[in-house]
């Protein structure tokens, strides 16, 4: 039954015949997406990476040929030559690339059969996930699936073009080394030659990169696995991509003109025009206009409304007045029921006393020049949702203004209370304000902005110590410099003066998702050392860990500064795809799990031996 490919060539892919092909000649390859049998007439829709073209077979014309078809099923793969013909005007279809053709089938040769899938590419309803995991080879076949992989390539090829257009080298970095201090689990490999050691996959090429800066290599990029054992939330990957970037002597700004560069390619590649310069905002900013770092500017942002409260109001509101006090406006919501307006009361996720008052009518009722006073300061409009969030009466006293910082830990604490609510909000009414739908202009679909002047450290409350917010190569504001040393303790003072170090650190956020992060990376290996110390590494312990780095950094180390952003998410974004999974061709579930080749699994006694592990039966 099997014919060979012998002298075919193909001449056409599926997608690509069009009515001016009417008349000519075309050879055929692909899979049978779909037959429909009309007895003397057979149809066979075949399917390649770029489309469907109709295959016709007639009994009256070839009647062998049309026998040899009856045989055909899903999937198998054929090969037609024919010739391309038009179809009858009734039979036109207006909803294919292809619809306005046929090809008329002389020779038919059956390449391979297959058996009957778990599911088909043409499927309308998708099968669980699960079944599209393990029969991925099936999955990928889908047009959605060639389109998102189509579109990844697209994304990755303009980013290489436009970067090598502006003198980058893609240079390799190793991915058996040792553990880089981007915050997450490594992946460790044994070593076989020497028992009892292991490289660490890399969760990121950060010192490499900045030895390549070292090195003379100026301009450094490369689109990267990186590997991070976590907790694998929704939209995580064990090993995911990045597209990672170095450069030397750069101003924040030159990173940025170049991060919206490429960007701007690669969201042209996949049909938008994106505008640049990206908006800039301090970290602080953000906090107090949006109660997060990564906000969503599809989204009115918070109102400050205390003013509009007499202190005889605040304090009938039983609400502190030395906290914000600020107003969510969710646009064209329109009236809420009783249960809906009780449903909002639960969602507010209440850090250092944050409460929230969600029924406005009653404030409108209650404190009537306030109410007025707070919707002509928040633009509201007839049917636009407002909810205030507050600090209440009881909340303690508030932890001094360190110096520099704007927003003290207890207001940040109302702020992303307040945050968090506006966004649940957002979720909920998404459909009433219709802000998250794509509107076809790509100013308002993708809201771009840099954050900017991170914190360059973080409270860690449950080891109780500092931590470095974005990772420890990161160059404080010169200014904030003298912060660092406040004694022996400050390691362990949540109060201590690290809370006001600021970091030449910068975060590129599209539509309230984190893209990418970076900075301008310490340069003087005195400088380095006395971050390792604030982070409460002694010397011998940061000798152990980073040695290499310390060392390197004192052989003429250019100042130097980059950033990393995530492919996956981008290609998710720009293909509106639901999950990173649907991006990446072949990627692990939730728990970590490749289902198709069933990894990771236990390894023979010889293996472990020859590595000298031993495993503890649990
Ligand atoms: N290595 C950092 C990360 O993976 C990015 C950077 O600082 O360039 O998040």
């Amino acid at each position: 039954m099997l014919d060979y490919l012998g002298d075919l060539r193909r001449t056409q892919m599926c997608g690509a015949l069009r009515a001016s092909d009417a008349g000519k000649k075309a050879v055929l390859m692909g899979w049978v997406n779909r037959r429909r049998d009309h007895g003397n007439l057979l149809f066979i829709d075949l399917r390649d990476r770029t489309g469907v073209t109709q295959v016709v077979l007639n009994a009256e014309r070839d009647a062998a040929i049309h026998e040899k078809a009856g045989t055909l099923r899903n999937e198998y793969v054929i090969a037609v030559t024919g010739t391309v013909k038009l179809r009858e005007a009734n039979t036109v279809n207006a909803n294919m690339p292809t619809g306005e053709v046929e090809l008329v089938a002389e020779e038919l040769r059956i390449l391979n059969e297959s058996k009957l899938p778990p599911f088909l590419p043409s499927d309308t309803a998708l099968t669980n996930e699960e079944t599209r995991l393990k029969y991925r080879y099936i999955d990928l076949r889908r047009d959605v699936m060639q389109f998102n992989i189509e579109t990844r390539h697209k994304v990755a090829k303009a980013i290489r073009d436009y970067l090598s257009a502006q003198g980058f080298f893609e240079i390799e970095t190793p991915f058996m080394t040792r553990s880089t201090p981007e915050g997450a689990r490594d992946y460790l490999v044994p070593s076989r030659v020497q028992p009892g050691t292991f490289y660490a996959l890399p969760q990121s090429p950060q010192m490499f990169k900045q030895i390549l800066m070292i090195s003379g290599f100026d301009k450094y990029f490369q689109i990267v696995r990186c590997f991070r054992d976590e907790d694998l939330r929704a939209d995580r990957q064990p090993e995911f991509t990045q597209i990672d970037l170095e450069m030397s002597y750069p101003q924040p700004e030159r990173v940025w003109e170049v991060v919206e560069g490429f960007l701007t390619a690669a969201f042209a590649a996949a049909g938008s025009a994106i505008k640049t310069p990206f908006p800039r905002m301090d970290y602080d900013e953000a906090i107090r206009l949006y109660g997060i770092d990564k906000p969503d500017l599809r989204l009115p942002a918070f109102t400050d409304v205390r003013e509009c409260f007499s202190p005889e109001n605040l304090q009938q509101l039983a609400v502190t007045t030395n906290l914000p006090m600020v107003a969510i406006r969710i646009p064209k919501v329109g009236d809420l029921s009783r249960a809906e307006r009780d449903s909002i009361k639960p969602m507010l996720v209440a850090k250092g006393g944050a409460k929230v008052f969600e029924d406005f009518k009653r404030i409108e009722k209650n404190f009537p020049d306030a109410a007025v006073k707070i919707s002509a300061k928040s633009a509201a409009e007839a049917g636009d949702l407002i909810v205030i969030v507050a600090g209440s009466a009881q909340t303690g006293e508030q932890t001094a203004l360190p110096p520099h910082r704007k927003v003290t830990p207890s207001e940040l604490a109302i702020y992303a209370s307040a945050g968090i609510l506006r966004l649940a909000l957002a979720q909920k009414y998404g459909d009433r304000h219709g802000l998250f739908k794509k509107s076809g202009d790509p100013a308002k679909d993708f809201r771009f902005v840099w954050v900017t002047n991170f914190p360059m450290f973080e409270w860690d409350e449950g080891e109780k110590s500092w931590m470095a917010a974005h990772h420890p190569f990161t160059s404080p504001h010169e200014e904030d410099m003298k912060l660092l040393e406040t004694g022996v303790d400050s390691v362990n003072d949540p109060q201590s003066s690290l809370s006001a170090v600021r970091a030449l650190a910068y975060d590129v956020v599209l539509n309230g998702t984190e893209l990418g992060s970076g900075s301008i990376r310490i340069h003087r290996q005195d400088v380095q050392s006395r971050i390792f110390r604030a982070l409460g590494m002694t010397d011998e312990e940061a000798r152990d860990r980073f040695g290499f780095f310390l060392e390197a950094l004192e052989y003429g180390t250019p100042p130097h500064g980059g950033i990393a952003l995530g492919l996956d998410r981008i290609v998710m974004i720009l293909t509106g795809a639901e999950s990173l999974r649907e991006v990446i061709p072949f990627p692990k579930t939730a728990r970590a799990v490749d289902l198709m080749v069933d990894a990771p699994t236990p390894v023979g006694e010889k293996q472990l031996r020859e590595l000298g592990i031993a495993v503890k039966k649990a």
